[in-house]
């Protein structure tokens, strides 16, 4: 490839970093369905949640705020890696012979190596001020309970990992890093829980799912003195302090001069595409011309052949019911699936935005993820989380169709991790051991 102009990437300076994270609650097309007692089916009120979260984030689950001030510690902490950059894939639009322009975030400079940190942070700092000791929380692949390890760590809570057994077993190296951070980590279904050992006795081998996880992490949390329950994605809250990406994007994209047509990203709970597109979508509410498109995989299609329906939270019906896109709370994706992005539902503002019409969704299968995957790491040289493989395959799809009209549309990913710690998934690949 010749020398292009560029910027090849934009970086902000700190003094750039955004101060306020974005609340779309207040300008959304229509109200959101409140969460629901899993017993009473009544709405829920901050009593019922308050065993659970600390009451600044009950209290920005239903916020009509339109910013909310990001507190000085959450910030200094945010410094040791934000701003991230904003790239612009010359070298893929090459390969592609695309008119399309390709632009990402880059949230993989995090320590753990992902967006999640974003949330952790802040949710560490409100539980420390309110006096919370320990949290409890669960993981599949380990990078959100690696990511609250470090933001426990920061702020001197005590953290306990429910890690889904499959991945226990199967991804060591996310635990040690868990671990380093001062972590205790144990594998899910656990006999110390209601939740957990309800899971065994209906199978003493159940290697764990995410909503199993949840329970027994939530069943901790309200059954322990000075604990409270940490979720790494779903919540309007956890959304809400993702805007970060979007916010930092949005000024990163005006100084490349352009403005996204197609705002992309992978969806698992729909925290690291909510923390992208929110920004880009409070301009589209009021009438701007974007497309959103979020992309998942067909062997957890929640948005694509979900319900949007009430459902649970969590496998064993004992986290509040909430109005999103659902597979079923008992639903438990295939063991083949290497691509994370495991949930059975997804967040409820994405999901009303996707009901309305705001935002599309694709599900891939597996082999075109890892493709698309390939195809980046070849050219803009990254190697992707399974899950932003997700974003990457929807990105190539766009920039293709832009080639076959021609059009040179600006399209905006989120790079939302790196693999590095994934390289199985991509030597099962490699060794041609993926199938649909
Ligand atoms: C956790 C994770 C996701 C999926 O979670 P969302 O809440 O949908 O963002 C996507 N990419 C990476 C790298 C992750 O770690």
């Amino acid at each position: 490839m010749k020398g292009k102009k560029g910027p090849y990437k934009v970086i902000l300076s700190e003094k750039e970093v955004p101060t306020s994270w974005y609340n779309i609650l207040p300008d959304l097309p229509a109200p959101l369905p409140p969460p629901l007692h899993p017993v009473t089916r009544e709405p829920c009120t901050p009593e019922d949640l308050a065993p659970l979260f600390p009451m600044e984030l009950i209290k920005q689950e239903v916020s009509e705020e339109g910013y909310i001030e990001i507190p000085e510690e959450v910030l200094a902490i945010y410094k040791l890696y934000r701003p991230s950059p904003l790239h612009r894939a010359y070298r893929l639009e090459e390969e592609l012979d695309t008119p399309a322009k390709i632009f990402y975030k880059n949230e993989s400079f995090s320590p753990p190596g992902s967006h999640k940190p974003n949330t952790a942070i802040a949710q560490a700092y409100y539980n420390k001020i309110e006096g919370v000791k320990r949290l409890t929380t669960e993981t599949g692949a380990g990078q959100w309970g690696s990511a609250l390890s470090l933001a426990c760590k920061f702020f001197g809570l005590d953290l306990k990992v429910y890690m889904v057994k499959v991945s226990y077993e199967q991804k060591p190296y996310r635990r040690t890093m868990m671990e380093t951070w001062g972590a205790e980590v144990v594998p899910s279904p656990t006999d110390t829980t209601n939740a957990g050992r309800a899971a065994l006795a209906d199978d003493p081998a159940n290697p764990g799912s995410l909503g199993i996880a949840i329970s027994e992490a939530a069943e901790d949390a309200v059954t322990h003195e000075g604990s409270k329950y940490s979720l790494g994605s779903v919540l309007n809250h956890v959304c809400l302090h993702q805007t970060i990406v979007g916010l930092e994007a949005k000024a990163q994209m005006e100084k490349f001069g352009e403005y996204p047509d197609i705002v992309i990203g992978c969806v698992g709970g729909g925290s690291n595409y909510s923390g992208l597109a929110f920004p880009f979508m409070q301009d589209k509410l009021k009438g701007k011309d974007v497309r959103f498109i979020s992309a998942e995989p067909v062997a957890c299609p929640t948005l694509t052949k979900g319900k949007y329906e009430y459902d649970y939270g969590d496998e064993a019906a004992t986290a509040p019911i909430v109005m999103m896109y659902t597979l079923g709370h008992k639903f438990i994706p295939p063991a083949i699936h290497a691509g994370g992005l495991r949930y059975h539902g997804d967040a409820p503002i994405l999901s009303l935005l996707t009901n309305k019409g705001y935002m599309d969704a694709v599900a891939y299968p597996q082999t075109q993820i890892f493709d698309a995957a390939m195809t980046f790491a070849r050219t803009e040289g990254m190697i992707v989380a399974p899950e932003t493989a997700h974003a990457v395959k929807c990105t190539i799809d766009e920039a293709l169709k832009c080639k076959e009209s021609g059009e040179s549309k600006n399209i905006l990913f989120n790079l939302s991790g790196h693999g590095l710690l994934d390289l199985g998934g991509y030597g099962e690949y490699l060794a041609g051991n993926l199938v649909d």
